[in-house]
């Protein structure tokens, strides 16, 4: 389908889309967490892709963003969402801000998102988006979220949208009792989306499907 987008509109067509998108790629594959499939019912995807990808943006894949960049598949950032369960008092930081969709769909489940992404202009255009579309208390934070953002700490959530190989130790160290981390880890190519939840006495590990992310760059030390 061509046609024109306006900058910043949510129209019926884009809503219509969005609802296909959320009830074929997302509840029809089987998740069927109500929160995190109302959250991405509301939250609109397109406006956070840039240029002609935008046409795109209901489609099931990722999109480029810039910087060599990428925004996450929907169905991923669905799973990955529901993974975390964010319980509406929680505190998320998420590594990886892109274009700020993600950030933004975390802002309807949770009370406060801290995002951090290392590309300066990226950061930048994700702020603009979130602040544009209400979500002005999303905090966006330049700088490596490899090592966490010890500022925030602790997290009941963290949510990694960059492979490692391993899962880094500042994150782990960083969550609340209780708390879980997800992230894909793996090797360049392929990942499974792991996740760990801190207890009283260490940490649980699930290894879930598989999936392909950017790398994470820079990260400092790994917990295996
Ligand atoms: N969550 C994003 C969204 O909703 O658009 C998609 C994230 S994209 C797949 C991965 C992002 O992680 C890229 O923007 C990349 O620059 C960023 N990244 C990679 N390593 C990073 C690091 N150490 N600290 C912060 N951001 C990092």
């Amino acid at each position: 389908m061509i046609r024109m987008w306006s900058p910043d509109l949510d129209g019926p067509l884009d809503r219509a889309l969005r609802a296909a998108m959320v009830e074929t790629q997302i509840v029809q594959r089987g998740l069927r967490h109500p929160r995190v499939v109302a959250a991405m019912r509301q939250v609109p995807r397109h406006l956070f892709v840039p240029g002609v990808g935008r046409d795109a943006a209901y489609e099931d894949r990722p999109l480029p963003i810039g910087d060599g960049q990428t925004i996450s598949q929907p169905y991923m950032v669905a799973v990955m969402t529901a993974a975390l369960d964010p319980q509406p008092g929680d505190h998320v930081l998420e590594v990886g801000t892109g274009s700020g969709y993600q950030a933004a769909v975390l802002a309807v489940l949770c009370r406060e998102v801290i995002t951090i992404e290392r590309h300066p202009r990226l950061a930048e255009r994700a702020r603009a988006t979130l602040d544009r579309l209400g979500f002005g208390h999303v905090r966006v934070v330049v700088g490596d979220g490899s090592v966490g953002f010890p500022d925030g700490r602790p997290y009941q959530g963290v949510i990694v949208t960059a492979a490692a190989p391993a899962v880094p130790v500042p994150l782990r160290d960083q969550l609340a009792e209780g708390g879980r981390l997800v992230i894909p880890v793996g090797s360049s190519g392929y990942q499974e989306l792991v996740v760990e939840t801190r207890t009283a006495s260490g940490f649980t590990r699930e290894t879930r499907e598989g999936c392909v992310f950017v790398p994470l760059i820079g990260q400092e030390g790994f917990a295996d």
